[in-house]
């Protein structure tokens, strides 16, 4: 079995899920006590909305390069960065480090591409939808992306922030969600990208108007698939 490094941190509260989801999943495939081999650095997340709300992407990947650095020096075979909105610097990532970063758009697009599916709604924060790093990688392995209005984004931005971050559950905020997918199935939405870790707080198959991709369990399956190959 090889042993994950998760980049976590990004928020707390998501980073618990993605040690949940690897575990509960590795012992599920290999039964007994069977649990995975982990490594885990936790940044400062002040730290790192402090770098991207100044705009110094440069810095951030800096900070997230050492932690890479500090993971593979520990034995982790392979990197997790437990977050979309970093993956911004994840060639800052890729270039530090000497072991694999198992990009989240990737393991998405991959899910998306099973469910026969070619145009899906993006959630996430402003930067995941506004920014050319997600959505461009998602279009170059066939996954058009349709995103919220400016004044959806900066809601969504908001609740993901001062509310999900911070482990707020409101449901005003999961009918603002909800309504935002309606309108991306009016748009031509076949599904939902919950591009952003923290969001399956409150969305979920259940509740959300459309078929939902959501990146915290698809990027930590991801990973046990390649903890547990060859
Ligand atoms: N966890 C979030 C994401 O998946 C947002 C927090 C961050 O900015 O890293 O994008």
């Amino acid at each position: 079995m090889k042993t994950i490094g998760i980049i976590g941190g990004m928020s707390p509260e998501s980073t618990v899920l993605y040690y949940q989801i690897i575990n509960r999943e590795t012992n599920r495939r290999l039964g007994g006590n069977r649990s995975a081999k982990i490594l885990l650095d936790s940044v400062d997340f002040e730290e790192i909305v402090r770098l991207q709300k100044s705009g110094d992407w440069a810095a951030a990947g800096d900070v997230l390069a050492q932690s890479a650095r500090k993971l593979e020096a520990a034995g982790a075979d392979f990197l997790l960065l437990a977050t979309n909105t970093m993956h911004k610097v994840a060639p800052a990532i890729e270039q530090a480090a000497g072991i694999p970063l198992l990009h989240v758009v990737d393991a998405t697009a991959a899910a998306i591409k099973r469910q026969g599916l070619s145009a899906v709604g993006l959630l996430g924060t402003r930067f995941t939808m506004s920014d050319g790093f997600y959505t461009e990688r998602m279009g170059s392995q066939g996954v058009k992306t349709i995103t919220p209005t400016a004044a959806e984004q900066g809601e969504i931005h908001r609740i993901i922030f001062d509310e999900l971050c911070k482990n707020k559950i409101l449901s005003e905020s999961t009918r603002y969600f909800c309504d935002v997918i309606s309108r991306l199935k009016q748009a031509g939405a076949a599904g939902i990208i919950l591009g952003c870790t923290e969001i399956c707080l409150i969305v979920n198959e259940e509740n959300s108007p459309l078929p939902v991709f959501d990146s915290t369990k698809i990027h930590a399956l991801a990973a046990v698939d390649e903890a547990l190959a060859g």
